[in-house]
């Protein structure tokens, strides 16, 4: 309860006393009691528990008032849940595995064909042009790679364009 208060910037003072948020109060008269048995103020008479301080505090429904104290105290929610959200909680879950396994990947592939473009580049060789054309193009794509994984996933050219770098490089002579 005393959490609760803090949170919503009011000082708790020793005797579990502080300003009513509820009334025009100037001497602390809401009383926090301790282990969870929630709040009164002797001048007003607002009384509850956390729960109902934190509605009543920002002027929401209990439900509302619930969820941020659950959030901003890191207490984790049970929501009721239905074979199909565990169902599409799975895929999701699959899904930014798949992502992340092609985003490690991906990097690789493209940082080994930065390296031999760099190169070809720098030494002048047979591909140079080929350095010259497609350095920016490979620059582009780590960056997505790095900010949004999930985007370059699903741009099946870009993935594709990947698969024929990884041929690429193996074929390096
Ligand atoms: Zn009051």
């Amino acid at each position: 309860m005393q959490q609760a208060a803090e949170y919503c910037g009011l000082q708790v003072n020793r005797k579990g006393l502080c300003l009513c948020p509820f009334h025009h109060d100037t001497n602390p008269s809401l009383k926090i009691y301790p282990n969870g048995k929630g709040f009164y103020c002797f001048t007003c008479g607002a009384g509850g528990d956390q729960v109902k301080f934190m509605a009543l505090y920002r002027g929401v429904s209990n439900y509302e008032a619930a969820k941020e104290l659950a959030e901003a105290f890191g207490v984790p929610v049970r929501v009721p849940s239905t074979y199909r959200e565990k169902r599409e909680a799975a895929l999701r879950q699959r899904r930014r595995q798949e992502e992340a396994n092609f985003a490690s990947q991906a990097k690789k592939i493209l940082t080994d064909y930065r390296g031999l473009l760099c190169m070809a580049v720098r030494e002048r060789n047979g591909h140079f042009f080929e350095g010259l054309g497609e350095l920016t193009y490979v620059e582009y794509l780590l960056d997505c790679l790095e900010q949004c994984p999930g985007d370059v996933y699903a741009d099946k050219k870009a993935v594709r364009r990947i698969g024929e770098i990884e041929r690429r490089t193996a074929g390096w002579d």
